[in-house]
C-alpha cells in the first residue's frame, strides 16, 4: 500500500460525531488477541481509541491450518473489525500499516496517513522467521496469516491436480506428493496430523493415484530433541506415537539448511525431495522506524516493564506476542508468545489506562498460566494443565473443540465452525477442496 502524501487522518470528526468529551487519544496498532481484549475491556470514556490494522477484519490464528487444509473457510474464523466496533462510540478503525513512529511529536505515520495519540499501543504479534534462509523464504509456504492459509490450500491442491498428470513417472510423482512441514510445536503436529489424515479423502478424490503404489510422504522437522518441546514430557511422547502411527515421518535434532531444486537439506546430511514445504518453524517480532534500538530484546521483542509500558518511552506501550517482559521471576526468559499471554496483557493495560485517568495505583502485569494443548487428529490431541494434570485421546480432542470453539470471535464464525467440524466428523470427508484465487495471485509452480 502506497502512502498517499499528506492525509492526515482525523480523528476529531469521530469524536465531535459522537459527541462525548474526550480528553486522550489512545492509537492501538493491531487488532489481534491483545488489541480486540484491550479494547472489550477499557471502560473510560474519556478516552477515543483507533484501532489500526493491515487487514480489515480480525483473525483466530490457532485454526489457520484447517483453512489451509480445507476443513474452514477463512470466514469462519475471521471477523470484520468495523462490524465488531459499531456499538463503541468511542473506538473506531482505520487500515493501514505503521510507516514511522514520531515519539517526541507523538505521532504516527501509517501507509494511509497520519494520527496522533497521547498513548500508543503496539500490539503487532509477530512474523514469520526464516533465520536469514532466502530460499526458503522465497519458496516455503508460511503459516501465519489467512491469506498464508489460502495459498497453503490452493497450492497442495494445485500438485494433486498437476501430479494426476505424471502417475507414470514416480520421480516427478515424489516430489509433487512430499510434503515437509519445518518445525515441531504445535502448529507443525497440527497441519502434519491433518494432512496424514486427509490421505484417506485424496485416495477418494484423486481414482487416478489407486494404481499408484507410491504414498505420498509427509515429513516433520524438529531442531529439538522431542517434538511439542514447551509442553509436557506426557504431551511429546502421545504425539510423537500419534503421529508416527498415522504415518508421519518425524525427524528430530536436524534443522532446515536450505531448500534448493525442490531438495530440503538438513543439518543431519539428509535431503528430502519435494515442491512442497511448510514453514512453521519460527516467529520474529517486527522493528519499527522511529523506535531506538535500545527498545528491543530477545527476538526484536519490545522490552517492557511490569505495566507493558516501553521502559526507555513515554506514553509508548506493547502488548502480546511483539513485547517481551523480563521482570517475572517465574519466566525468566519472558512469557510465552502464545494467546493466553497477548489476552491477559490486553486486559491488564486496559484497566491501568482507566486508573491512570482516574489517578488510581496501577497493577502489575501476573502472568497465570492456563495450560496449553495440540490437537493431532480425530479423537487425538495432548492437553497439559496446570498442576501437572494431562490429558490424551478423545478427553483431550473434546477439550481443545471447545475451547477452540467458544474462542471464535463471533456467535457466527461458532456455529459456522461446528457445522463444518460435525460434518467432517460423520462424513470423514470435508467438501472445501476449490482452488479460489485472485487473478493476480502469483502461484509457486
Ligand atoms: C498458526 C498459528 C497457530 C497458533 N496456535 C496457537 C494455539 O493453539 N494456542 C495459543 O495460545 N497460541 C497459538 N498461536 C499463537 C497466538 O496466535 C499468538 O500468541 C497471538 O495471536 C498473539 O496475539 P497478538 O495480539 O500479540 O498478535 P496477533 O494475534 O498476531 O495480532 C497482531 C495484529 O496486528 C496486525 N499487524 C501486524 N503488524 C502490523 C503493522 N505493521 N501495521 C498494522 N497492523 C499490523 C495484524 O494484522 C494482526 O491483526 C498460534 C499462532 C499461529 C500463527
Amino acid at each position: 500500500m502506497n502512502r498517499p502524501d499528506n492525509v492526515r487522518i482525523n480523528n476529531e470528526i469521530d469524536i465531535k460525531k459522537h459527541k462525548i468529551l474526550m480528553n486522550k487519544k489512545i492509537v492501538i496498532i493491531g487488532g489481534g488477541f491483545a488489541g480486540l481484549n484491550f479494547i472489550k475491556n477499557s471502560k473510560s470514556k474519556d478516552y477515543h481509541i483507533t484501532l489500526v490494522d493491515r487487514n480489515n477484519y480480525t483473525f483466530f490464528p490457532p485454526l489457520l491450518y484447517q483453512v489451509a487444509t480445507s476443513f474452514l473457510e477463512p470466514s469462519s474464523i475471521s471477523y470484520p473489525f468495523r462490524k465488531m466496533l459499531r456499538k463503541k462510540n468511542n473506538v473506531n478503525f482505520k487500515l493501514g500499516e505503521i510507516v514511522r513512529i514520531i515519539p517526541e511529536r507523538k505521532q504516527i505515520i501509517l501507509t494511509t496517513g497520519e494520527l496522533d495519540y497521547d498513548y500508543l499501543i503496539l500490539a503487532t504479534g509477530t512474523e514469520t522467521n526464516y533465520f536469514g534462509i532466502e530460499n526458503v523464504r522465497k519458496k516455503a509456504i508460511p503459516m501465519k496469516t489467512v491469506n498464508d492459509s489460502l495459498e497453503m490450500r490452493n497450492h497442495l491442491l494445485k500438485q494433486l491436480e498437476h501430479a494426476t498428470m505424471f502417475v507414470d513417472n514416480h520421480e516427478i510423482l515424489r516430489k509433487k506428493l512430499n510434503i515437509v512441514v519445518a518445525g515441531g510445536g504445535p502448529t507443525g503436529v497440527e497441519i502434519s496430523g491433518m494432512l496424514a489424515e486427509m490421505q484417506t479423502i485424496f485416495r477418494k478424490d484423486y481414482p487416478e493415484f489407486n494404481a499408484v503404489k507410491l504414498q505420498s510422504s509427509i515429513y516433520l522437522v524438529d531442531g529439538a530433541a522431542q517434538l511439542l518441546s514447551p509442553m509436557s514430557k506426557k504431551s511429546q511422547e502421545n504425539t510423537f506415537k500419534a503421529l508416527e502411527k498415522m504415518g508421519v515421518k518425524i525427524i528430530l535434532n536436524a534443522q532446515v539448511l536450505n531448500y534448493e531444486n525442490d531438495k530440503v537439506v538438513l543439518s543431519n546430511g539428509e535431503v528430502i525431495e519435494t515442491e512442497n514445504l511448510i514453514w512453521a518453524a519460527g516467529i520474529t517480532s517486527q522493528i519499527f522506524v522511529g523506535l531506538p534500538e535500545n527498545c528491543y530484546g530477545k527476538g526484536k521483542r519490545l522490552l517492557v516493564d511490569t505495566y507493558n509500558k516501553i521502559e526507555v518511552l513515554a506514553d509508548i506501550y506493547a502488548i502480546g506476542d511483539t513485547c517481551i517482559q523480563m521482570a517475572d521471576s517465574n519466566f525468566p526468559l519472558g512469557h510465552p508468545q502464545v494467546a493466553q499471554v497477548a489476552l491477559q496483557q490486553g486486559k491488564t493495560l486496559a484497566r491501568n489506562l482507566d486508573n491512570l485517568l482516574e489517578k488510581k495505583p496501577l497493577s502489575p502485569f501476573i502472568y497465570k498460566d492456563k495450560g496449553s494443548m495440540a490437537i493431532i487428529s480425530h479423537n487425538k490431541a495432548v492437553v497439559d494443565l496446570p498442576g501437572g494434570v494431562h490429558f490424551k485421546g478423545t478427553i483431550a480432542w473434546l477439550i481443545w473443540l471447545f475451547i477452540h470453539l467458544m474462542s471464535l470471535v463471533h456467535y457466527r464464525n461458532r456455529i459456522t465452525t461446528l457445522y463444518n467440524w460435525v460434518v467432517a466428523y460423520f462424513t470423514k470427508d470435508q467438501a472445501l477442496r476449490m482452488i479460489i484465487r485472485p487473478k493476480n495471485l502469483n502461484f509457486k509452480s
